[in-house]
């Protein structure tokens, strides 16, 4: 018997984890679960699944989730805050984390659960972007396990050899070949970008998920951070990583080897899939996910993707390429656009305008320890405020 902390886990990777776990009673139980503001679907989740602690964002929401709790005679203990995130993370209890907060603000506690030792399930990719050296080093140095929950990162992990050691020469591996769906402004006439509305930009063909990656599915820049992902988690440089665009979603990524393979994962696109191989690796687990029906699919087809029209995607190779606190500079002002972009503060084609002016006017700091990286964090956020309010 396994335990898990799922952080973030009224998400839509929160969910889905859930629901897999619910399918195996007898391997996994719950140590932990939290949520940020949804206080009420959070008390039902500890309901169900009965975990030692829950957290929530602040001490009203924790108030308001005692009462529901003390209310159905729950006994989970209920705390508040960063700190508690960390502790959940790295709690002697929990053998596992699904790292699964949207943002920068799930990057404290991944870090935690990484010096502890703990096996990661990361589908937090945002904290790999700001800070992938400090988190691969903190794997490493404490025995921690990761994991990739990324659809892309899952498949290429699937589709790598067994111990492979994040060098590509040494594996005989020649690219990474990234898919992208595209997103929903594929062929949607470039001219008329800006005046997409957010319900457009958060309907996404092919995937069900949070509102911030699926306006970084929009963009592309959810494909740019893949990229840096890829690069941390596989040891990949910026040109071994080709963006290749499927619009069907159903191969979620490939490795192309030096003698000429090509070995790709397929799957529906459902994140369970990639849920249940972490939870489970190296055994194979049932997830819920419905068989690939290929005769239904009929094709597939690929493009390579159009940097004019993404322009997000560059940016994020530029960042790669540059090293340093760059990334984190994109990730940060990437943040603060996506969420003014949602609240219809400013139009689409300002979130690419908005990263790339915070990119050129933040100069890069080589040395990047965790001091540097908030700091840059910090500076790029209250950069990309002024200019949006400018
Ligand atoms: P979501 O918006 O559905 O859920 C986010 C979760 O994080 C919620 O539980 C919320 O309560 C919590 N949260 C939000 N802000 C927080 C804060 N400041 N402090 C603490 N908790 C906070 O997002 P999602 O789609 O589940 O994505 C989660 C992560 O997984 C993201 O990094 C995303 O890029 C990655 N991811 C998601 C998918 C997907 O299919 N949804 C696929 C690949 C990777
Ligand atoms: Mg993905």
């Amino acid at each position: 018997m396994q335990s898990i902390s799922i952080l973030g886990s009224t998400g839509s990777i929160g969910v889905s984890t859930l629901d897999v776990v619910a399918r195996h009673p007898d391997r996994y139980r719950v140590h932990a679960l939290s949520a940020h503001s949804r206080v009420a679907e959070l008390a039902q989740q500890c309901e169900r699944f009965r975990p030692e602690v829950a957290v929530v964002g602040s001490a009203a929401a924790a108030a308001e989730l005692e009462s529901l709790l003390r209310g159905k005679g729950l006994p989970t203990q209920v705390a508040c805050g960063p700190e508690a995130l960390c502790d959940i993370a790295s709690a002697d209890g929990c053998d596992m984390v699904m790292a699964a907060i949207v943002g920068a603000a799930g990057l404290a506690s991944t870090l935690a659960a990484a010096r502890a030792g703990k096996k990661i399930l990361l589908a937090n990719k945002e904290a790999l972007v700001i800070s992938g050296q400090l988190l691969m080093d903190a794997v490493a140095a404490n025995g921690a396990g990761l994991l990739p929950i990324d659809s892309e990162h899952n498949a290429i992990f699937q589709c790598l050899p067994p111990g492979y050691t994040r060098s590509m020469p040494a594996h005989g591996v020649e690219k990474i070949l990234l898919t992208a769906s595209g997103g929903p402004f594929l062929t949607r006439d470039v001219a008329t970008l800006n005046e997409v509305t957010v319900e457009e930009a958060v309907a996404h063909p092919k995937w069900v998920m949070g509102r911030k990656i699926s306006v970084d599915s929009a963009t592309m820049m959810n494909k740019g951070l893949e990229v840096i992902e890829a690069h941390w988690l596989f040891g990949a440089p910026a040109d071994k990583i080709e963006v290749v665009i499927h619009p069907q979603s159903v191969i979620h990524s490939m490795v192309s080897y030096a003698d000429g393979s090509v070995l790709a994962q397929l799957g529906n696109p459902d994140m369970r899939t990639p849920i249940a191989n972490a939870l489970a690796y190296p055994e194979r687990i049932a997830s819920g996910v419905a068989p690939l029906d290929l005769a239904q699919i009929a094709q597939l087809s690929f493009s390579q993707p159009d940097f004019g029209r993404f322009p997000c995607l560059k940016l994020a190779y530029d960042a790669l390429r540059a090293g340093g606190t760059l990334a984190a500079i994109l990730n940060a002002a990437n943040e603060v656009a996506v969420q003014a972009f949602l609240d219809r503060r400013i139009g689409f084609r300002m979130i690419d305008q908005l990263i790339q002016r915070v990119m050129s006017a933040i100069p890069n700091r080589q040395a990047a320890d965790i001091g540097a990286l908030l700091e840059q964090d910090a500076q790029a956020r209250a950069h990309a405020e002024a200019l949006i309010s400018q």
